[in-house]
């Protein structure tokens, strides 16, 4: 049993600190909002009224937060979590943030002698729920150690991709490379429908043959192939187009700032950000199969 500050309560914090008071952990929460306290009170958290208040003392500090602003605020700022910490604690940022900002607050962790790992997630609200997250971190081999105690409570999957900041760059380059393959399926099923081919049984033979990939295998985007896939259920999420558009932004910057030509990356950047425009930013990922149709 380890004592936790969870700070970030949301569709994703919320359910997580529950795992981890399911897992026996001793939980301290934090967030803005005090509905969201309110409901890890009844599951049996202890509420704090800052961030630096529920860190304190603390065995592991876990934040799942919006964004990189976020994620520097809470961490850097003039008595910030960083000011106020010792190498006593390990700290885990779960939020999918800039890798840029990863790298700049786990340095500024290990000047301070702090165990600091970015560890964004692969899966959704429903994987957070289940416990069944995929974890990337980012941070010295020895904090991955303590963090892997801790993040076996909320996920299953738990991967060390590297030093600070590589976590981030881990999330960057699958959620590219998941964008590339849903438009790709989507474009295949589209061609052979319109060609007379029944969608299912187009599936059935790319999944036996090159084509084979996730979003055809588990996420078939064709509404009526696969009964329990959004695209089944009017598409509703799943993964929101505008956390897909969220990611693709990061993944480009990491594309841009290490020189590499990411022109698929960049196209399926494109295609995301005018779906979302087109007002289906609420809507799965796969629903990108419309705007292939219009
Ligand atoms: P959310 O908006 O539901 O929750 C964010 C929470 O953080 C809110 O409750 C908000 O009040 C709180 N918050 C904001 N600033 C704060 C601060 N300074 N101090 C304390 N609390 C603060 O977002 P979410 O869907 O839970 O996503 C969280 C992170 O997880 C994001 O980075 C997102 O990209 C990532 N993510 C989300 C999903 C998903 O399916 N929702 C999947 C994978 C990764």
């Amino acid at each position: 049993m380890s004592t936790v500050a969870f700070i970030g309560l949301g569709n994703m914090g919320g359910p997580m600190a529950k795992n981890l008071l399911a897992a026996g952990h001793e939980v301290t929460v934090f967030d803005l909002m005090p509905a969201a306290c309110a409901d890890l009170e009844k599951a049996g958290a202890a509420v704090a009224g800052s961030a630096v208040d529920a860190a304190i003392g603390k065995d592991y500090v876990i934040s799942m937060l919006p964004a990189g602003k976020h994620v520097a605020s809470t961490y850097l700022d003039e008595g910030g979590l960083l000011d106020s910490l010792d190498g006593s604690t390990t700290v885990l940022d779960c939020s999918t943030i800039d890798a840029a900002t990863a790298r700049r607050v786990g340095e500024a962790a290990a000047a301070a002698g702090i165990g600091f790992m970015d560890s964004p997630v692969s899966g959704g609200v429903a994987a957070a729920a289940a416990g069944t997250l995929a974890f990337m971190c980012g941070g010295s081999a020895e904090s991955f150690e303590k963090a892997k105690v801790i993040l076996a409570g909320m996920g299953k999957n738990i991967f060390h991709a590297g030093p600070a900041g590589a976590g981030q760059v881990a999330k960057g380059c699958n959620n590219m490379l998941l964008a590339i393959h849903m438009i790709g399926s989507c474009e295949a099923l589209e061609m052979g429908a319109r060609n007379g081919l029944d969608p299912k049984v187009l599936s059935e033979i790319m999944l036996a043959s090159s084509g084979r990939n996730w979003s055809l295998e588990v996420y078939n985007p064709y509404p009526g192939v696969m009964e329990n896939a959004p695209a089944s259920n009017g598409y509703k999420p799943g993964f929101m187009v505008d956390l897909m558009a969220k990611d693709l932004g990061l993944a480009l910057e990491i594309a841009q700032q290490s020189g590499v030509d990411n022109q698929m990356g960049q196209l399926a950047q494109s295609l995301y950000a005018k779906h979302q425009q087109d007002g289906n930013g609420q809507r799965d990922f796969s629903s990108i199969l419309e705007a292939l149709q219009e």
